[in-house]
């Protein structure tokens, strides 16, 4: 790849995907954003559009890669998706299929579910662990469990079944005890 973002790089670029999950709180949807980056220029930036276009399948990362519109193969290849939340099984298939190298990932302490099938793909995922990501997904999920649920189709009920086992996932690495949270 000729390009090779700097941490500083990830940074800025993460920054955008946490202004389009802002965006999306402020409209009353789900505070998730994403940008695609090819050659140090944001190719599609995106949101989940879950409340806003009353969608099942637009969530930030494919918003993203849907505003990017028609790309060569060999562009997808050489990109980085940015995503303010540890991408789900769907949005992970749609970057596994267009050959997608790298995802950088704000966090995933309040969900996770696809980071070991990326990797076992040859994907690297570099998770950020950003306390301004985390932040909008616990109000998230305190404020409008019931949109959230449905977001990651689940019932509201089994929402905190799913957290309580995406916190023991994330408690085998370096974590607390969750006090905080
Ligand atoms: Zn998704």
């Amino acid at each position: 790849m000729a390009w090779t973002p700097t941490a500083e790089d990830d940074r800025r670029f993460l920054a955008l995907a946490i202004e389009q999950a802002r965006t999306s709180w402020d409209e009353g949807g789900v505070p998730i954003g994403a940008v695609l980056v090819h050659d140090g220029q944001v190719l599609g930036a995106g949101h989940n559009q879950r409340v806003q276009k009353d969608s099942a399948i637009l969530h930030g990362e494919t918003d993203a890669i849907e505003k990017a519109g028609r790309l060569r193969a060999s562009v997808y290849r050489e990109s980085v998706l940015y995503t303010t939340l540890s991408p789900c099984i769907m949005c992970s298939g749609t970057a596994l299929l267009y050959e997608i190298p790298r995802i950088v990932v704000g966090e995933n302490r309040t969900f996770e579910m696809a980071e070991d099938l990326l990797r076992e793909r040859g994907v690297t995922v570099d998770v950020l662990d950003d306390p301004d990501c985390i932040a909008l997904m616990e109000r998230m999920i305190a404020e409008r469990p019931e949109i959230w649920s449905e977001d990651i189709g689940v019932e509201t009920g089994e929402l905190s079944a799913s957290a309580d086992g995406a916190r023991a996932a994330g408690a085998e690495g370096s974590d607390v005890d969750g006090a905080g949270r």
